[in-house]
């Protein structure tokens, strides 16, 4: 099907879908205007990158990325979680976080907020954007959100109907998209199952994440064929982990689709969890170099990236697990 006769086909259902349910979505950021030229870079180093680490990363470094990030002109920063000190100690700075970073207008800075109380302690702060993270196997769910699929849907949908509310967009992230550590394949049309949830119940964007980086490129068409039966191509990101290496074919395919939010982390960060020594996310400075090389525009600086994803490699005492940093900065 060519790209034209796929977006002809979404914006149906866009409509179809926006009438059935009015007032979900919040009006949202120019920048966040679908633009088939440009592809809005959500990176999620501050949170999804940084959540591993073992040892306590301190504040002032989790700051200083952020505005480093902000610098480059990213235009969506995922900058942490309001989630249990108890079970992610490294982000229980997330409010010291949000009040020390110097936000500029026009850049978003989700946070993810798993449940009411996150969700108050964010809004207490002034966050305009929050992000949900179901996933679509039991076991997934039950291992990381201690709840089956379906009542982490509830719990979400209970977060998501007061974020919109108090007049806060929610980004929806589905997790485990392309294979699950526990219940291997995962089937396209139990992603669009929960997309589609997330999508009615007001979420303005739905990233798909492939978690554990199994994903081939063939898989993500077949899955982005599936999602964009019951959520606009207009609405999807994808959060591609490297862990297999497959992540830049995944977002070619993906952005050949017609999707233009792809989800990295500068220097690669975030390791996966349940692949030791694997690469996490998807590279910042790899996805500038395929994106540009497309004749695409994101409005970031490679160079300047390199050198935030090289700084931030630096602090944390590794190398930068970009192969285009590297290639970049052995030429200087
Ligand atoms: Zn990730």
């Amino acid at each position: 099907m060519s790209l034209h006769r796929l977006r002809t086909l979404s914006t149906t259902r866009w409509s179809q879908l926006t009438s059935t349910v009015p007032k979900r979505h919040l009006t949202l950021p120019t920048s966040y205007k679908y633009d088939p030229s440009f592809v809005r870079l959500v990176d999620v180093s501050p949170r999804d990158g940084l959540q591993n680490e073992r040892t306590p990363i301190p504040t002032p470094t989790k700051i200083t990325l952020i505005n480093k990030l902000t610098a480059l002109n990213i235009p969506v920063i995922e900058s942490t979680s309001f989630v249990s000190p108890k079970w992610v100690p490294q982000l229980s700075d997330a409010a010291a976080v949000m009040q020390g970073i110097s936000k500029k207008e026009g850049t978003s800075y989700p946070v993810l907020t798993p449940n009411l109380k996150g969700l108050e302690r964010a809004l207490e702060l002034g966050v305009e954007e929050v992000a949900v993270f179901p996933a679509v196997t039991e076991g997934f769910s039950k291992r990381n959100l201690n709840a089956g699929v379906e009542e982490t849907l509830g719990r979400f949908g209970d977060v998501i109907a007061k974020a919109l509310e108090n007049g806060v967009r929610v980004r929806g992230y589905v997790s485990v998209v392309l294979g699950c550590p526990y219940e291997g394949d995962v089937s396209p049309s139990s992603v669009a199952r929960v997309a589609e949830r997330l999508f009615k119940m007001g979420c303005y964007e739905i990233s798909l994440g492939d978690t554990i980086g199994t994903g081939t490129p063939n898989k993500m068409r077949e899955l982005l064929k599936a999602v964009c039966q019951v959520v606009p191509v207009e609405n999807l990101a994808v959060h591609c982990h490297d862990t297999y290496g497959q992540a830049l074919g995944n977002i070619y395919e993906a952005i050949n689709f017609g999707v233009r939010v792809v989800d990295s982390s500068v220097a690669g960060l975030g390791g996966c969890p349940y692949a030791k020594g694997a690469t996490g996310n998807v590279a910042t400075e790899d996805v500038l170099y395929l994106v540009h090389g497309m004749g695409l525009r994101t409005g970031v600086d490679l160079n300047e990236a390199v050198k935030v994803g090289n700084w931030i490699s630096g602090e944390l005492g590794r190398k930068n697990a970009s192969r285009v940093a590297n290639a970049l900065t052995a030429k200087l």
